[in-house]
C-alpha cells in the first residue's frame, strides 16, 4: 500500500481474515510434475513422491486412486509427466485434486532396461535434490531424460540405457546441485598438470603430489567427464568401460564425501 494512504484507517482485520482463511482452507497448486515413486496407502490410496517443475520435490496423496472407477486413470504411476493440480494443507503431504497427462511415456513401459534406467534416474533426483526448494532445470534434465528413454525404447544400436548415458545424466545432476567435481586443475593444490588421479574427499581430480587417497583417474574418463558436462543430454559421449566404472567411483565417492548420500549402481547387471 502506498504511504500517502497511511492516514486512512488500517484495513488490517481484512487482511488477517484472508490469511486465516488461506490458512483453513488452504492453498490450490498448479505445477507440472514427474511421478518418482507411487506406493499404495491404505484401501484405495496411493502416496506419490514426485519432482515438480515449481516445487523441487514433494509429496502427495491422491485419495481413491485405486478404485475402478478413479478418475486419475493410470496416470499417477512412475515416469508419467503431468500437469498437476495440488491442494496444499497445514501438513507436509499434499493432496492430488487433478492430473492431466503431458507425456505418459507408452514405450518405455514395454522395455525393461529403458523401466530400469529411469527408476535409476529418477531416485537419483528424489535423493540429491530431497527439499521442496525449486530447480526448473532439473525437472527439465529429467524430463528430457525420459523422453529420450521413451524415442529410443526398443530400438537397436546406441542405447540410452546403457553405462555412459546414466553417468552422463549422473554428473549433470551433480552440476546443477553445486557438486560437480573440479577437473581443471588439482582440487587439493591447483597443479594444473600430471592430474592422474581423483579424490572424492578433495571433490576433482588431483596431482601427483596429491595423490593420497586417491585413485588411478585416465585420460578417457577425465575425457568423458569433461564432454559430458559440456554437451546436451542428447549427445552424452561414449567410452570403455574401464574409464566408466573410474567415472562412476568418482561420481560415487564425490558424492558420499560432500552430500553424504549413496546413489544406486548407475546402472543395473543386465544394463
Ligand atoms: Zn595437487
Amino acid at each position: 500500500m502506498p504511504k500517502s494512504r497511511s492516514r486512512r484507517p488500517v484495513r488490517k482485520p481484512a487482511v488477517w481474515r484472508i490469511v486465516h482463511d488461506e490458512r483453513v482452507a488452504g492453498r490450490a497448486l498448479k505445477t507440472e510434475a514427474v511421478v518418482l515413486r507411487s506406493m499404495r496407502y491404505g484401501e484405495a490410496d496411493r502416496i506419490l513422491h514426485l519432482y515438480t517443475s515449481d516445487r523441487g520435490r514433494v509429496s502427495a496423496i491422491a485419495k481413491g486412486v485405486r478404485r475402478a472407477r478413479s478418475r486419475f486413470g493410470g496416470r499417477l504411476e512412475p515416469f508419467f509427466r503431468l500437469q498437476m493440480e495440488l491442494h496444499e494443507g497445514r501438513g507436509e503431504l499434499l493432496t492430488v485434486t487433478g492430473a492431466h497427462t503431458v507425456d505418459g511415456h507408452p514405450r518405455l513401459r514395454g522395455d525393461a532396461r529403458a523401466l530400469d534406467a529411469a527408476a535409476r534416474a529418477c531416485d537419483a533426483v528424489g535423493r540429491l535434490f530431497e527439499t521442496s526448494e525449486p530447480h526448473p532445470g532439473v525437472f527439465n534434465l529429467l524430463c528430457r531424460k525420459l523422453s529420450l528413454l521413451e524415442a529410443q525404447s526398443g530400438a537397436v544400436g546406441r542405447s540410452p540405457t546403457g553405462h555412459a548415458p546414466a553417468l552422463a545424466f549422473r554428473l549433470k545432476l551433480m552440476l546443477a546441485a553445486g557438486l560437480a567435481p573440479q577437473l581443471g586443475a588439482c582440487a587439493s593444490c591447483g597443479e594444473r598438470e600430471h592430474l592422474g588421479g581423483f579424490s572424492g574427499a578433495a571433490g576433482g581430480v588431483v596431482c601427483g603430489a596429491c595423490e593420497g587417497g586417491a585413485f588411478p583417474f585416465g585420460g578417457a574418463a577425465y575425457r568423458f567427464m569433461t564432454d559430458a558436462l559440456g554437451r546436451p543430454l542428447s549427445e552424452a559421449p561414449g567410452a570403455p568401460e574401464t574409464a566408466l566404472a573410474q567415472v562412476e567411483r568418482a561420481i560415487s565417492e564425490t558424492l558420499e564425501h560432500h552430500a553424504h548420500l549413496r546413489l544406486m549402481p548407475a546402472v543395473g547387471r543386465a544394463g
